[in-house]
């Protein structure tokens, strides 16, 4: 998708993007392009693979949800930044928090905020876990990409959820993880939508799992990652 396809696309989601917009998200792919070759930030690096998979990808998330309020938002393993620093460029309403366990990574991220000058968004190192853990109901949205399955990613994330808020997976295949949901009644969460479409281009599926969380999570959640793991939900 080279970048007048990218605009194309987004104006079919109602998104304009104003020139500051534009010359962010270029400065963003450059600094990835240079720090991808020091540290392991992505696998996808040609240009029109990052404005397809990267930036258009993390912004469809404004198919589930109205991104337009200043939402306050949590992106669990963010990695180099997907989706948590695109919405952040589009949507400069919005109030982010990007988690990620790699530290290196945090610190490509902090260079990111600092030079995009973007601000009312901050970068944490720490495992979700912990980080929730000491972030319980504070979030009105909560949102990962390509982190773990279904039942591990929603007992690290929903505890951070606010009552009544969201979690909303952004996931390519569903068809297995969506087989038994049971799990969600632990977490006090039910599954309200799944919004499907098929990313531009490539044409390949795409997932957002709506996720409402009904009531305050149990205490014991999220456990420790060995017990997540070896015991999921
Ligand atoms: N969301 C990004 C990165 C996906 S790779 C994208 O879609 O491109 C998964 C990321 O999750 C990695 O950066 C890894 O360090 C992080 N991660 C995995 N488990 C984690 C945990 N328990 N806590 C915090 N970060 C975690």
């Amino acid at each position: 998708m080279n970048k007048d396809e990218f605009l194309e696309e987004l104006k079919k989601i109602n998104i304009e993007l104003t020139k500051i917009q534009l010359e962010q998200l270029d400065k963003y792919y450059n600094l990835l392009l240079e720090w991808n070759s020091k540290i392991n930030l992505t696998r996808i690096i040609e240009e029109k693979e990052v404005y397809l998979k990267h930036f258009y990808d993390s912004i469809t998330l404004i198919k589930a949800i109205d991104l337009n309020n200043s939402l306050t938002i949590c992106d669990v393993g963010t990695g180099a930044g997907f989706p948590g620093i695109v919405l952040k460029i589009v949507f400069p309403n919005l109030n982010i928090t990007l988690v990620d366990a790699l530290n290196k990574r945090i610190e490509f991220l902090k260079l990111v905020i600092n030079e995009l000058k973007l601000k009312n968004i901050e970068a944490i190192h720490d495992r979700a876990e912990n980080f929730i853990r000491n972030n319980r109901n504070k979030y009105d949205l909560i949102t990962c990409r390509a982190v773990s399955k279904l039942n591990i990613i929603s007992e690290l994330c929903i505890p951070g959820v606010k009552v009544n808020g969201y979690f909303i997976p952004m996931k390519a295949n569903i068809d297995e993880e969506i087989q038994n949901l049971e799990f969600l009644n632990k977490l006090d969460s039910k599954l309200e939508k799944i919004v499907s479409f098929n990313l531009p281009v490539e044409n390949s599926i795409r997932n957002l799992l709506v996720i409402k969380k009904i009531k305050d999570t149990n205490s014991i959640y999220p456990r420790n990652y060995d017990k997540i793991i070896k015991r999921p939900l």
